[in-house]
């Protein structure tokens, strides 16, 4: 059995309003077997505007809600943001931060990174944190050196008893939303780097720590990729929209 317990999220993106969410939620509890049997936890990240539907729905299936991206700052002139708190009213229970769509098209930086960990934390929100290199980084060999610097700079402020708590994504650019996936062997090679980056400031966190790769991910091919000794679970997102194909990639994690 594995130490670490495998993590299978869903990152709907800008889908799924309200109505849809009730009923997606409702399909996925009733496709997944029941919380003891489940090989791995489950959680949807949802739009802000179907929070609240999600976590009414999700409430006594054992399925997690997190929002896709959250504020550094508890309150202020911010608009258009959402704070942590904001977030912990409605229910949910974790945030996905520094997704490779908000670094690329809304301009989220790893100082803002280094900011909005420390703040999640603190409110109790489980942060999703996703890095990951472009393929021109990749075929200039500069995976390593990204990665170091996006897990260095994101973590930097994070206190060590918190490390493990955290969860990771290694998404490559070059395989979200592209049909491209990782190969088992480059996602092993990225995560147990990453594992080590985060063992490098506490070997005990780098042991715990949770690992997922993201990219692609489908029924098809979740298996080989998540019986990497080092990969936690995935996080899925074209996939994660149709709750058979996202229950098939939960029993995969078996
Ligand atoms: C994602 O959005 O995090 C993702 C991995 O997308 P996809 O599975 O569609 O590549």
């Amino acid at each position: 059995m594995r130490e670490r317990r495998s993590y299978i999220a869903g990152n709907w993106k800008m889908f799924k309003g309200i109505a849809e969410t009730r009923e997606f939620v409702a399909a996925l509890a009733d496709a997944l077997p029941p919380t003891g049997d489940r090989p791995a936890d489950v959680g949807v990240c949802a739009p802000f505007t179907s929070l609240a539907a999600a976590v009414e729905g999700a409430e006594g299936t054992g399925i997690d809600v997190f929002a896709q991206n959250m504020s550094q700052a508890a309150d202020g002139a911010f608009t258009g943001e959402v704070s942590a708190s904001m977030l912990l009213e409605v229910g949910v229970g974790g945030v996905v931060l520094g997704h490779s769509e908000r670094r690329q098209l809304f301009g989220e930086t790893d100082a803002a990174l280094r900011e909005k960990l420390p703040a999640a934390l603190e409110a109790g929100l489980q942060p999703i944190l996703c890095v990951g290199e472009t393929d021109v980084e990749r075929e200039a060999g500069d995976m390593q050196r990204r990665l170091r610097q996006q897990v260095g700079e994101a973590l930097a402020a994070v206190a060590i008893e918190q490390l493990s708590g955290i969860v990771i994504a290694y998404e490559p650019i070059w395989a979200i939303g592209t049909g491209k996936v990782a190969s088992p062997e480059q996602a092993q090679e990225a995560i147990s780097f990453i594992r080590a980056l985060v063992a490098g400031r506490s070997v005990e966190a780098g042991r715990l720590v949770r690992v997922l790769y993201g990219g692609s991910v489908k029924p098809g091919n979740a298996a080989e990729i998540l019986l990497q000794p080092d990969v936690d679970g995935a996080l899925v997102g074209g996939a994660s929209l149709d709750p058979d194909d996202f229950a098939a990639i939960v029993a995969a994690a078996a």
